[in-house]
Formats: C-alpha cells, structure tokens, sequence
C-alpha cells in the first residue's frame, strides 16, 4: 500500500515538474480536444494569443482565430502556418504548428518571430535602397564612357572597351536587384491571361538572338491552354531559363523550350545539352549570386541572380521549380503549376 502511494507521489510530482516546464516555455502551447478546444494552455499563451486558462477553458480556437490563415490552419486540423498576425497584437508575427497526438487530438505552438521577420524587412529595405541609390550615378557614369569615342583616343580604346562592359554588368546586377526587391514585396499578384502560344514564339526569338545560329532551337507547345497571373513577370522567368539553357551549353548543342499539360496541371521546361551542373550544387542555384563556375557565369554576362527571379516568380505564383542535370550531358529545368493557374480556351 506504502509502496502504491509512493508511486502515486512520484507521477504526481513528474506531472508538476512537467507542467513547471511548459509553464517556462517562452512558445505558447494549447492543448486542444477532439473538437479543437482548448483543454490547457501556458502562460505564454495568454501574451502570444491571448488565450488564458483556466479562463478560455473550452475555448473554440479557430473561431478565436477569426477568417485569416491561422483561422484556416486550425480548421484544417493539422500543418503550420508562417508569418501570420497575433489576435492580440497585430504588429506580432507569429510562426504556428497544429500537431496530433494522441487520440485525434492536437497541440498548437505559437512561436514569437517579430524579431526575425523585422530583420528580414531590414535586409530587403536596405537591397533595395542600395540598388536604387546605386542606379542613377551607373547612368551617368554608363552615358558618358558611351559617349567617349575610343577612335579620339586609341591608345585607351581596350580600356574604354572594358570599362564599358564593367559598367554595364554593374547596371545589369542593380537591375537584377531592383526586380528581385520588387518580387518579394509584391502581395498581390496581377490575375491577367498570360497568353501562351504568343509567349513561346517570343521565346524563340530571343533564344535565336542569343544563340547567333551557334544552337539547335526547338519550341513545342500546347497552344490551347494559358496561364493566370502576371505576363510580365512570367517572361521574366521563363526568359531567364532559356538565357541560361544558350548560355551554359557549347556551340553545337540544342536546346528544347517545351509547353505541356500534366495530370495535375502543366508544365513549361527549358533542355539544354549543355555543361550540366554536378548534383551538389542543385539544391543551391536558385540562391542569390550562388554559381556553379564564376568564371563562365561573368564570361557569358551572368549576375548570379537570375534563378532567385525564376524562384521567386513561380512562388508568386504558387508554382515549382525542378531542376534536373546531368554533367557534360545537359539540363532540364521545369516549372510546374497547377491547375488552379490555368485557363483554357473558349470554344
Ligand atoms: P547566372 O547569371 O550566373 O547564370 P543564375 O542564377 O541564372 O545566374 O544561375 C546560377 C548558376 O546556375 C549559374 O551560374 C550556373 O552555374 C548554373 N546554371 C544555371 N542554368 C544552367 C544551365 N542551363 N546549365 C548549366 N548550369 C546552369
């Protein structure tokens, strides 16, 4: 009997300093009931999400949550939730995982990451202040070395002639920038037709210009289905891959623009047989100013950035990008969106 009462003190006491422990966390945890609500909550609960105990005991949280993303996150029951405004203060980002445990239940954690999210604001301010200080004095420098006649001066006509290229590439990375900045404040998504079979003939002409005739260029496209958001920025993006594709293979190889449907919606593909990329790297191109060789990057007037603007891009518009390669045989680099994204053509 001793020997029973002791092991009740012992569970007894292990539950209190468990609970001392959650009660020390500085993330807000709720324990929520098969019907999401709330059973128990810590005290940084009350200070991230306004929710107290024993007071909210019973509290139904997705109603507490309201209509926004963290509202949907606790309606769908599971999965996480980034960046989403505090119910009590909407200055406070909060990060948010809805777990299931035991039997059809579920832990909400709420993580405090104002801090972080104002860092990140910083660094993209400050990118794109830089760029766009940087921008005017690259004009007038870039306008006056075009108008120095090398022929007046022959002697500096090599230096002149670098001077130029340098100057350019420099106005071609603050542009690069400034585009990038402007993607990742973008909100909202313009929701207009991209009209494809138009885009693809465009991105021929382009890739043939590039190409001088040094490539085989192929374009094949399913014409009858478009896509929804911004033609502009799509452009962007699908250019930048057929840039790459001319850019990092040999005279002599091909090079595939291919436009198709899939079984979850479609697919726009750049192949190339090119140089290819060695799988370590894969994971890491479409970081800024990440390159697999600098020196071919600069040589054939790469900034390093354009996979960041392909990235980007597609996340605006909720789609993927999938990179495929093989070294010394070529790439393949696919963007796929889904259906929601497409739009056929009226009959
Ligand atoms: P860059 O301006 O240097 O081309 P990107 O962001 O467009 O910058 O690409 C990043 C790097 O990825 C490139 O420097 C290159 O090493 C590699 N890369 C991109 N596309 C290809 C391709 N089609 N074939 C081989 N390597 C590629």
């Amino acid at each position: 009997m001793n020997a029973e009462r002791a092991r009740t003190r012992r569970f007894a006491a292990q539950l209190r300093d468990l609970r001392t422990v959650a009660c020390a966390l500085p993330d807000a945890l709720v324990l929520l009931d098969t019907e999401g609500r709330v059973c128990w909550c810590n005290p940084a609960a009350q200070r991230l999400l306004g929710i107290a105990w024993p007071r909210d005991r019973g509290l139904p949280v997705a109603e507490h949550f309201g209509e926004g993303e963290a509202g949907a996150l606790l309606r769908m029951g599971e999965g996480d939730a980034d960046d989403v405004p505090s119910p009590v203060d909407r200055a406070m980002r909060l990060q948010l995982s809805l777990i299931p445990y035991g039997d059809q239940r579920r832990l909400l954690i709420a993580r405090d990451i104002s801090r972080v999210t104002r860092l990140e604001q910083v660094r993209r301010d400050f990118v794109a202040n830089v760029s766009h200080e940087l921008r005017t004095p690259l004009t007038v420098i870039h306008g006056y070395l075009e108008l120095l006649d090398p022929e007046d001066v022959p002697a500096l006509a090599p230096v002149l002639g670098e001077m130029r290229a340098q100057s350019q590439r420099m106005r071609q990375i603050v542009e690069d920038l400034l585009e990038l900045s402007r993607l990742e404040m973008q909100q909202h998504l313009a929701e207009e037709r991209v009209e494809m079979a138009p885009m693809l003939e465009t991105l021929r002409r382009e890739a043939e210009a590039l190409s001088q005739g040094r490539h085989g260029i192929e374009v094949e496209g399913e014409g009858d289905v478009d896509l929804l958001g911004s033609p502009k920025d799509l452009h962007s993006a699908f250019s930048n891959l057929v840039s790459n594709a001319v850019r990092y293979t040999p005279d002599g190889g091909a090079i595939r623009i291919h436009w198709r449907h899939t079984p979850t919606g479609a697919e726009y593909s750049v192949s190339d047989t090119g140089y290819g990329i060695p799988a370590e790297h894969l994971s890491r191109l479409t970081e800024r100013f990440y390159r697999v060789s600098s020196s071919r990057s600069r040589a054939t007037g790469g900034t390093g950035l354009g996979l960041s603007i392909v990235k980007h891009v597609l996340n605006l518009h909720g789609a993927q990008l999938r990179i495929e390669s093989e070294p010394g045989k070529g790439s393949t680099f696919t963007c796929a969106f889904n259906q929601a994204r497409l739009l056929g053509h009226e009959t």
